[in-house]
């Protein structure tokens, strides 16, 4: 039997959902069994460290499609999603915007075809999920949370990957799909853009996600940190979420999102103080990058090496912020 606060919670999901991007989100309730929702919410989503080198038009572009995505994050919390549904969505949303390093408009590698890395983890559990190398599935976001919704495995690469997500009912393009008309936009001036969110529901539960294509001239097979769990990725009730961007073999050599979270647990420092220390040591091996970091209390950090980082949250007062260079406490 359904609580009847989680009932009139439910109603509400449906009646939201029934709105998001005009189709029906999948509700997931199974999620958060014997939830006490409570009011608050926090949703923080990025769209890539050094976006402060791109051009003013591309960071206005990037920084109009940032705000959708946290006004609908924002709208699908507050009607009683999960913090795992949400960051889907949010990250699905960004994928489909050329004006991103991620899905469509994605940075194609040096051999000129895209290859994108995606990955998503929920705090309640710490599931996961993860596909990297994948050349058409259209979100890759969505074939992470299949593979941790659906599958006795965690992560899918390549033609093993697209192959499952063709069994899960995701929507396969071809790979000319994601090199973005130059008509539509202006991707070659594009260096940055990876997408990541990471947020906190109702029910009190976490979830951490990152979307990307990689970087510029990248080598075909290459993997970078966004896919890897506990580099680019990584949420847990018991300390925060985590999504990472940057220069990926540095990310991952550090163990980026798990050190933040660990020093958040272990050490009892604050998100913003462990994100810190995380990049200057990042720094001091010879990269820079940027988090987003988001703990149970509602603790937000969003701290950057690079030049600047687009980057934006919204909570339960509705109030919407976003930006590339400013700096958030
Ligand atoms: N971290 C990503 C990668 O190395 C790139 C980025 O965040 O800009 O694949």
């Amino acid at each position: 039997m359904i609580p009847k606060r989680a009932n009139r919670l439910m109603v509400g999901l449906m009646a939201a959902l029934m709105t998001v991007g005009g189709s029906l989100v999948e509700a997931s309730w199974t999620e958060t069994p014997g939830c006490e929702a409570n009011d608050r919410f926090v949703l923080l989503a990025h769209g890539g460290a050094g976006a402060g080198d791109l051009p003013l038009d591309t960071q206005q572009a990037q920084i109009a499609v940032l705000h959708q995505a946290l006004h609908m994050g924002g709208k699908q919390l507050q009607s009683g999603a999960t913090a795992t549904e949400t960051v889907a969505r949010v990250i699905q949303m960004l994928e489909d915007s050329p004006w991103f390093n991620a899905g469509r408009g994605a940075i194609p590698n040096r051999a000129g075809f895209v290859e994108l890395d995606a990955s998503i983890m929920r705090g309640r559990d710490r599931n996961a999920g993860a596909v990297a190398a994948v050349r058409t599935i259209k979100n890759p976001i969505l074939a992470a949370r299949a593979a941790m919704e659906q599958s006795d495995h965690l992560m899918f690469v390549d033609r093993g990957a697209e192959n499952f997500a063709r069994t899960q009912g995701l929507e396969l393009m071809s790979p000319e799909y994601f090199l973005v008309d130059p008509n539509s936009a202006r991707p070659s001036d594009k260096k940055t853009g990876t997408v990541g969110a990471v947020a906190l529901d109702r029910c009190g539960h976490l979830a951490a996600g990152t979307s990307t294509g990689g970087y510029t001239s990248k080598a075909p097979g290459r993997v970078g940190d966004s896919p890897i769990i506990g580099a680019g990725t990584w949420a847990d009730n018991r300390s925060c979420a985590v999504s990472a961007t940057g220069w990926g073999e540095f990310f991952i050599r550090q163990g980026a999102a798990r050190d933040v979270a660990a020093r958040v647990e272990y050490l009892g420092e604050s998100p913003l103080a462990a994100a810190r220390q995380v990049l200057a040591s990042i720094r001091k091996a010879g990269a820079t990058g940027g988090l987003i970091v988001l703990d149970r209390q509602g603790r937000v950090a969003w701290p950057y090496t690079s030049r600047g980082m687009l980057r934006g949250m919204v909570d339960e007062t509705g109030d919407r912020r976003v930006g590339v260079m400013e700096e958030m406490r």
